[in-house]
């Protein structure tokens, strides 16, 4: 990745290092970094998950997610930590990406990553700036960030720049459709008594009396909470339009994903039609993409993923696309991540639910009276737990400690 010259005795023009500013604060003087670790880690689910892409045949029920952990060490002596994942396919090609193109980050200065982002992408572009080559190096995008934020001793939200200390969280995890009806009321029950404070409901089922008599069920049960319903892009434009004037008597908070990922034409006409706000993005996997979604009007709340976008550093320039064009935010699972993107998003954000990743980590994010606090930790407030080594599949290391 460098590519200084140095001197020449064959005449060749010798190029003279970039000189590096004077630093100051935690920053130390010639910082590089040291030493990569990349790891596979198979994540098991504590029971088979259906949505509706599984219920009208698509995909089959997950029963793992794959995880992608980097560890980016400078001569500091601290570590970042970061992560990507998938769900049913693509965790070996991820972690095969990123150990392609993670060697040429030794040696750089771990503060610059804009730089060191667009040279993780460039490495891989013949491959594309998008998909599994951008969720590659989310990991070691997340861990830089994560690194300059204990550097500076701060959360990765002060480092941003907060605008709050917590953000309304909603569980996911409750409401999905292999869940019985009196199972979901269950668990949004013990959500809300742990202080979450909106239940998102899954719908897209074949039969949608179905899908209408089960939100009748929760919405009469739960009948001030916030609630919310996720399509999972199972509804053509007839059926999404029909189901959407047919749920506006609940007064959801959003509908999710009604339409294909890439339908941004569809959504748009969608939500100008509707009064319930239409939420979506959660599949795109670049700027570009939600670019598209943006300039269509598509919905009323961005949900963007930084491990499916690319990282923390594609994150915030789309955050500030939807920030401008007056969209709300709403990131997608990976709440560890999130939370702390969500604090420094102008808007009032929500933050989606998951106990999923709990057992990879040796913390707990805090909830009460229906907000996620954000860690006073540094960094990202993660540390890999005794299990998640124990459900490594893979690990390479690159560099030395
Ligand atoms: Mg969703």
């Amino acid at each position: 990745m460098d590519q200084r010259l140095r001197s020449s005795a064959e005449g060749v023009a010798v190029v003279t290092p970039a000189a590096v500013p004077e630093r100051t604060g935690a920053n130390e003087p010639g910082e590089r970094i040291e030493w990569i670790g990349l790891s596979s880690v198979r994540l098991p689910l504590a029971q088979a998950i259906s949505d509706a892409k599984v219920f009208t045949g698509r995909q089959r029920p997950m029963t793992e997610v794959m995880m992608l952990f980097a560890q980016i060490r400078s001569s500091s002596g601290l570590e970042g930590v970061g992560f990507s994942y998938s769900k049913r396919a693509g965790g070996p090609a991820q972690y095969a990406h990123a150990r392609e193109v993670a060697g040429g980050l030794l040696g750089e200065d771990p503060s610059d990553i804009g730089r060191l982002y667009d040279a993780l992408l460039w490495a891989g572009a013949s491959v594309g700036r998008s998909g599994i080559a951008t969720q590659a190096i989310a990991a070691l995008d997340v861990a830089l960030w994560d690194l300059k934020a204990k550097r500076a001793t701060l959360p990765l939200a002060k480092l941003l720049g907060s605008y709050r200390n917590s953000v309304r969280t909603y569980n996911t995890s409750g409401g999905f459709l292999h869940s019985s009806l009196a199972e979901v009321q269950e668990n949004a029950a013990r959500s809300l008594g742990e202080g979450i404070g909106g239940i998102k409901l899954k719908v897209g089922l074949p039969d949608t009396h179905e899908d209408l008599r089960r939100v009748r069920a929760i919405r009469e049960y739960l009948p001030d909470t916030p609630l919310m319903v996720d399509a999972n892009q199972q509804w053509d434009r007839t059926t999404a339009l029909r189901m959407g004037r047919a749920l506006e008597e609940f007064s959801l908070t959003w509908i999710e994903e009604p339409l294909d990922a890439y339908d941004a034409e569809g959504h748009a006409a969608l939500a100008a039609a509707l009064d319930t706000p239409i939420a979506t993005g959660e599949m795109l996997s670049s700027v570009a993409e939600h670019r598209a979604l943006i300039d269509a009007r598509a919905c009323d709340i961005l949900q963007p993923d930084a491990p499916r976008v690319g990282g923390i550093t594609p994150f915030l320039r789309l955050a500030t696309l939807a920030d401008v064009s007056a969209l709300d935010l709403a990131p997608h699972f990976a709440m560890e991540i999130h939370l702390h993107l969500a604090a420094a998003y102008p808007r009032e954000p929500w933050v989606e639910h998951f106990e999923w990743l709990d057992p990879l980590f040796n913390e707990r994010l805090e909830i009460r009276d229906g907000r996620m606090l954000v860690p006073d930790r540094p960094g990202l407030g993660i540390t890999l737990s005794d299990q998640a080594r124990a459900w490594t599949v893979e690990a390479t290391e690159l560099g030395g400690r």
